[in-house]
């Protein structure tokens, strides 16, 4: 079995990856807050964790991975899109869900195998604030429950910040109900119009950070084996799950591996709506981005690094991935990929590795390798290369294919007359006009490339 190594924030250290249980692998990976479309930045952390997921598959079976990443709809800001718009807030997040399936789906992202969303746990959430409270670690107050951070000791170990630093660096909400001004919200009121459930402090609403610990004990268990997200979840969402999910159960780790990916930029620049550098995947795809570009330039930097989105990047994307799908076109995948793609990709997932380990497939000209490879990271799927395929099937009609049959059945009874001439030059022919043909026993099958031409497959 391939050994995995993967980077622990937890430990600070590179570890091989030992699963509690390898029949099921539990992955947990914070997921949207559904109000509007994602952005590129937030694509990054879905299609690194869908390299992470697809390698567990490879390694350990399809079956033995559980991964789950949830919807976030409740928060305040889809309260306030809203409240903005005049929309209901289950309109908002339900057509907000739609559409970051549609765009993750178009990046080639495999769905998780659950994507609960966080208003299906209440109940699941009040129990866990109710058990925090009976064992001391939660206080309720004017409405509210606080998690009390002077509490738990190992508070602010994930991010290695002290309780001090934290007051001292922070701009925390300091409220008169809070003991201290790091404690955080479980609980909260609800008022008027704003969306809220019954519970023992009266009708309100969950804090953040409570979900992702709802619902990961219940999907995944107390204890289990990953937890990932963006580096900017690591204070405090992260730090708060740990607490809620460490002091509800009585455990010593929430998850043993925590993996954070770096931020995204663009053109070495933060991305922002005031600078006018801003783009949801969404804007990409609409200007004739195809996702999978989309995904290999994702995947050009390893996700421990910032990484800078560029128009220079995109190209070299783009270049490369024509040139390795006219290769594997009519090519039947290897059986496995090939080693030094998987070698890379158990590295710590070193996505750029492994394109390097598949750029060096290219050039060897190992097209079933690099089929298969490709596979395993996710691209080069020739079902879903609309992009490289639309005008090839769109010239596909019944005349083409009849042309083709009769330009087989020509050639075969050439072949049978021994006019070699005429079958070599109806072979250059297909040649020429981008169709491969493999001759079997029972006949001939052929297959388009990109370079596909019926004017030239006429001029035959
Ligand atoms: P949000 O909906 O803002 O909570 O973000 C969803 C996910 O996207 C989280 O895992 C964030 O860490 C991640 N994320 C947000 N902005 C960026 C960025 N610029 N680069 C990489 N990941 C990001
Ligand atoms: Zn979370």
């Amino acid at each position: 079995m391939v050994d995995i190594h993967l980077t622990n924030t937890r430990t600070r250290k590179k570890e091989r990856f030992d699963p509690i249980d390898p029949g099921n692998i539990r992955v947990y990976a914070c997921g949207p807050t559904v109000y509007d479309r994602a952005h590129l930045g937030n694509a990054r952390p879905v299609v690194v964790f869908d390299v992470l997921f697809r390698l567990l598959r490879h390694v350990y079976g399809a079956g033995a991975v559980t991964y789950v990443r949830n919807f976030t709809d409740v928060d305040d800001k889809i309260n306030a899109r809203a409240a903005e718009t005049g929309r209901a807030i289950r309109d908002i997040t339900e057509e907000t869900i739609g559409w970051y399936h549609d765009d993750m789906d178009a990046l080639g992202a495999l769905r998780p195998t659950q994507e609960p969303r966080a208003t299906d746990y209440i109940p699941q959430m009040i129990a866990m604030i109710e058990g925090l409270i009976a064992k001391g670690f939660a206080y309720a107050a004017e409405g509210h429950v606080l998690f009390e951070v002077r509490k738990f000791d190992e508070y602010g170990k994930l991010s290695g910040r002290s309780l001090d630093d934290m007051i001292a660096g922070a701009r925390v909400e300091v409220a008169p109900f809070k003991r201290d001004p790091m404690d955080f919200v479980l609980w909260k009121p609800s008022e008027g119009e704003q969306p809220g459930w019954a519970s023992p402090w009266g009708r309100g609403r969950p804090g953040w950070h409570i979900e992702c610990s709802a619902m990961s004990a219940e999907l995944l268990g107390d204890v289990f084996d990953i937890h990932a997200g963006g580096i900017d979840l690591q204070f405090p969402h992260h730090e708060n799950e740990i607490a809620q999910s460490r002091c509800a159960h009585g455990s010593k780790v929430m998850a043993n591996y925590w993996l954070h990916n770096e931020m995204l930029q663009v053109e070495g620049k933060k991305m922002s709506k005031s600078l006018g550098n801003f783009f949801t995947v969404r804007d990409l795809l609409d200007q004739g981005i195809p996702g999978e570009v989309i995904r290999f330039v994702l995947l050009m930097t390893h996700y421990r690094k910032p990484m800078d989105w560029t128009a220079e990047k995109l190209r070299e994307a783009e270049a490369t991935l024509r040139k390795w799908h006219d290769m594997v076109a009519c090519v039947e995948p290897a059986q496995f990929p090939a080693e030094t793609v998987v070698r890379a990709l158990s590295d710590d997932l070193n996505t750029a590795a492994a394109l390097a380990a598949m750029h060096e497939l290219a050039r060897r000209g190992a097209a079933s390798e690099l089929a298969a490879s490709a596979q395993l990271v996710g691209l080069l799927d020739v079902e879903s290369a609309d992009w490289i395929y639309s005008d090839v099937n769109a010239s596909i009609d019944d005349e083409i294919e009849d042309l083709i049959e009769n330009l087989l059945e020509e050639r075969a009874a050439a072949r049978s007359a021994r006019n070699f001439e005429r079958a070599d030059a109806i072979r250059n022919g297909f040649e020429a006009a981008g169709v491969s043909l493999t001759d079997e026993a029972d006949g001939t099958s052929w297959c388009p490339t990109p370079n596909f031409s019926p004017t030239k497959l006429r001029e035959i």
